[in-house]
């Protein structure tokens, strides 16, 4: 009976039943041995049911819709072809105040083809002296926030709203925004991703072009030139307050499931 009991649990677990099956039935009908199954499963094969599926909230339903304004690209970045060429422009190029004060720019960094594109606000004092995006304490956050999604660092497009450090790590203002966007929208066009998903209000502001509190523009499906468009809260913000870590593990979940669709 046991071992009928096993062979059934066992194969739940591999149509991806784990966590109903193991939390209703195992201990009491088969214990430690079906218990273990899901840790023992070799780490090459993907899972049925990957676990951030769990609890996962639905897609919710639409919200702003915007296009990036046509003048916002002038004839010369769109002659920009490649991101490495928007990248060493915005490195020999002074756009705004920001610019003079920086140890290097940040132009972003990934993959050329990333389904998943992540905008922050700006670069912090790691990120300015190593001149790449998301390395510092909110970067290793946001890499374990990608690792749980099961979405490898290397397969997304990181970059900010604006390229170079605001002094004190303050937001950028808004004349330094105007200056920088432009290269933001050329990188999306270039590199077409299949969602993008906004850290924090500033990077939400500047995309869907609106002054709107996080609560107002989270839980909704926005679309920036027809990509959808997820808002959350900034991994900073989450270091700070670790009560919006639910609030954006839902969050990303839902750009997850925007990829899978
Ligand atoms: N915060 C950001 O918004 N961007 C970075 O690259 C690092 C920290």
């Amino acid at each position: 009976m046991a071992n009928k009991w096993e062979r059934y649990l066992r194969q739940q677990i591999e149509l991806g039943g784990a966590e109903v099956v193991l939390s209703a039935a195992v201990g009491r009908s088969v214990g430690q041995a079906v218990t273990t199954e899901p840790a023992a499963r070799p780490p090459d094969r993907p899972s049925a049911r990957p676990s951030w599926r769990k609890g996962c909230p639905p897609i919710p339903g639409p919200g702003l819709a915007v296009e990036s304004p046509s003048h916002v690209l002038d004839d010369e970045l769109v002659a920009l072809g490649t991101l490495e060429d928007v990248a060493e422009r915005i490195r020999t190029t002074h756009c705004c105040a920001l610019c003079p004060n920086r140890t290097n720019a940040v132009p972003g960094e990934g993959n050329p083809q990333a389904r998943l594109f992540l905008v922050g606000e700006g670069p912090g004092a790691t990120e300015d002296a190593q001149g790449r995006p998301f390395v510092g304490q909110a970067g290793n956050l946001l890499n374990g926030i990608l690792e749980a999604i099961e979405v490898p660092r290397d397969s997304v497009y990181i970059t900010n709203i604006v390229k170079c450090r605001p002094p004190q790590n303050r937001k950028p203002l808004p004349d330094e925004i105007a200056a920088c966007i432009p290269y933001l929208h050329r990188q999306i066009e270039i590199v077409q991703p299949k969602v993008i998903l906004a850290l924090g209000s500033t990077a939400a502001e500047a995309m869907l072009g609106v002054r709107r509190s996080l609560a107002e523009l989270r839980g909704k499906v926005h679309t920036y030139n027809g990509i959808p468009l997820v808002v959350t809260y900034h991994p900073a913000a989450l270091l700070r307050n670790p009560n919006w870590k639910k609030p954006t593990w839902d969050d990303v979940r839902i750009a997850r499931q925007l990829l899978d669709r």
